[in-house]
């Protein structure tokens, strides 16, 4: 990601006189320094590109809080609870401050001189200030909710101040803002539902967020919605891959967006460039419009290319699938032409509910989404939850409700399901009774050893000699039974794994995440988050060339397949199948229609005697400019 040219929060950069936060705080006046009146100026801000489009309209912020949040008293009893979670909201909104102060790095110098201490005030007003105190007296003497102790608080602060006789009245203006900004972060995180207002954004609008979880991006309408942008969220985590298969123009990863913008600012996103520009003047707005218009064009473009076979110029077919998040792509997939689904992630039956689907209503679910395939291939991924992906989702007393210190490392995927085996019993049991109506494959998520494979698959052969005692059709031989590499572990035990499985996907998403160690859903390290890394491609070629040895078959599915610049080097791996963001299969098949294999496996060897990131990313750019 290139922060580079990133602005200034424009907010946060304004200076005041009174600069002594501690002083500030000491004389409970709650400190510096954010103007929060509206702001008029033009101001852009970069994070990273998720979904290509443009997007212009109004701004839908949902960090505000609505001002009709209601009113709560306590019973006498709830007051130590209540104390609780103003200290919780306390520290998280700690938390945030201090990791978005973290994150200033990543701003002009100059931007970060001016920055840094302000977030630093903020921070102390979360310590022992007058508005806390004030709150904690409200809770415990007048029986109030935390989040109205909290408003209550700021607005006799603010009116304390605004009283003064002061002659700065902008000043006095600025400072009641504060303790009122402050106030509204305490009262999100207490509230902590800031998409209880999803379904009151306006159409057309621009959702801002300062975070969204993959079971929040699945509630949005990208009928509705122009476009998404947050401050939180790295590029190749599960809301972003959201964003992509809902097709919405998204930027994430927008440093200090959520204090830069007021609901109702106008804006100009653009997915593809991975920046939005609050408050454009006309030179900004003629740019977007005319972006909006090449957009549309290439689109047209592009669904020329639908009925054209994926196939190089020497010949050589090549398999491009979809991957799948939740039904609604299921029109964009048949636009596309994708031969198949690739991937389909099944977490979207577990997602905003309460319960459990039950065997049923999967066998449901399945036989639609077959159906609408009309006879294409289809392989249902069993459920990956776990990781990043909300926990609470998935039903009381199913998952472990304790997500455990490393989420990323625990109970995720198979791991789960083998502990819980009635829940795969359930799936399997699903699939199979819809295996004849169609192509189908399964997959398994999140395996490092062969024996989990070997595990899944006894229960596999039971669950189908269940089904079959009870008079249930199947077909002759069971659906193949895949497994994911996306693990470092299981890429480097690939010859291992590959004797329990019939085939293979590379899931270069978790791959590059657990190779690198590196967070992808997190911004902070999203600079170092790299498919490219030779040590991710090191471990792809190996566990492909494992499969290949076999004549197994083997595909990638992450968000590598869908970047036309990377087909030339997975093609020159051997790799023959991808799978991708429906979206993204008209420019990938024009990829593998302009190219040569021999070209293509000269290159992936020239590729892969490098060691330096920074080289292979110079050699991928650069592919078919270089002179041989
Ligand atoms: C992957 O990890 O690359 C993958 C395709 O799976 P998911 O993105 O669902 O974790
Ligand atoms: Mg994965």
């Amino acid at each position: 990601m290139k922060n580079d040219k990133v602005e200034a929060p424009e907010g946060l950069s304004a200076k005041g006189p009174d600069k002594s936060p501690d002083r500030a705080a000491e004389r409970g006046q709650e400190a510096p320094r954010k103007p929060s009146a509206r702001k008029t100026k033009e101001q852009a801000i970069r994070g990273l590109p998720i979904a290509p489009g443009i997007a212009i309209g109004p701004v839908y912020d949902t960090t505000e809080i609505p001002a009709e949040a209601p009113r709560r008293t306590i019973p006498a009893g709830q007051v130590e609870a209540e104390r609780q979670r103003l200290v919780d909201a306390t520290a998280l909104s700690r938390k945030q401050l201090n990791k978005l102060k973290t994150r200033l790095g990543i701003l002009p110098e100059e931007a970060q001189e001016e920055l840094a201490p302000l977030l630093d005030a903020y921070v102390l007003m979360l310590g022992n200030s007058r508005l806390l105190r004030g709150a904690r007296k409200r809770i415990e003497q007048g029986l109030l909710a935390a989040e109205t102790a909290v408003q209550d608080e700021a607005e006799a602060i603010a009116a304390a101040i605004m009283a003064n006789k002061d002659d700065d009245r902008a000043g006095l203006k600025r400072r009641a803002d504060e303790v009122r900004e402050i106030a509204r972060r305490l009262t999100r995180n207490l509230t902590a539902t800031p998409f209880r207002s999803l379904k009151e954004v306006p159409e057309g609008a621009i959702l801002v967020a300062e975070e969204l979880t993959p079971a929040d991006a699945a509630l949005l309408d990208p009928s509705r919605i122009a476009g998404v942008a947050t401050a939180e969220g790295g590029a190749d985590g599960h809301t972003a891959i959201m964003l992509r298969a809902l097709g919405i123009p998204s930027v994430l990863g927008c440093v200090g967006l959520t204090e830069s913008v007021t609901r109702g600012d106008q804006a100009v996103l653009d997915g593809l460039a991975g920046t939005i520009v609050l408050r454009p003047g006309q030179a900004a707005l003629d740019k977007g419009r005319e972006a909006l218009t090449a957009f549309a064009k290439e689109r047209a473009k592009l669904a020329k290319l639908r009925r054209l076979p994926a196939v190089t110029t020497d010949g050589e077919p090549v398999e491009l699938q979809a991957n799948l998040e939740i039904p609604a792509e299921l029109p964009l997939i048949a636009q596309a032409g994708a031969q198949g689904i690739g991937l389909l992630r099944t977490e979207f039956l577990f997602m905003n509910r309460e319960d459990l689907p039950g065997e049923e209503a999967q066998t449901d679910a399945y036989a639609q989404i077959l159906e609408a395939m009309g006879g294409d291939p289809v392989t249902i991924r069993v459920l990956d939850w776990g990781g990043e992906k909300d926990m609470e989702a998935l039903g009381e007393g199913i998952a472990p409700t304790h997500a455990g210190p490393n989420p990323a490392l625990g109970l995720r995927g198979l791991r789960l399901l083998l502990k819980r085996p009635e829940l795969l019993e359930a799936q399997f049991a699903a699939i199979l009774r819809v295996a004849d109506r169609g192509q189908v494959r399964v997959l398994l998520p999140m395996v490092t050893n062969p024996s989990e494979v070997k595990q899944a698959r006894e229960i596999y052969e039971r669950v189908a000699k269940r089904l079959k005692r009870k008079g249930v059709h199947l077909p002759d031989k069971l659906p193949d039974l895949g497994v994911m590499i996306e693990t470092p572990g299981a890429a480097l035990a690939a010859d291992a794994i590959a004797l329990e499985a019939d085939f293979f996907a590379i899931g270069t998403n978790d791959l590059a995440m657990y190779t690198l160690a590196v967070d992808r859903a997190e911004a902070e390290v999203s600079h170092l988050y790299d498919p490219l890394h030779p040590a991710v491609l090191r471990l792809m070629q190996f566990a492909t060339e494992a499969a290949l040895r076999l004549r197994m078959p083997v595909s990638v599915c992450g968000e590598m397949a869908g970047n036309p610049r990377l087909v030339p080097l997975l093609l020159g791996l051997g790799i023959r199948s991808l799978s991708m963001n429906a979206s993204a299969i008209p420019r990938v098949k024009q990829a593998v229609r302009s190219l040569d294999i021999s070209d293509c496996a000269r290159f992936a060897r020239r590729v892969m005697e490098q060691s330096d990131p920074a080289r292979i990313h110079e050699l991928v750019m650069g592919f078919g400019t270089e002179k041989p």
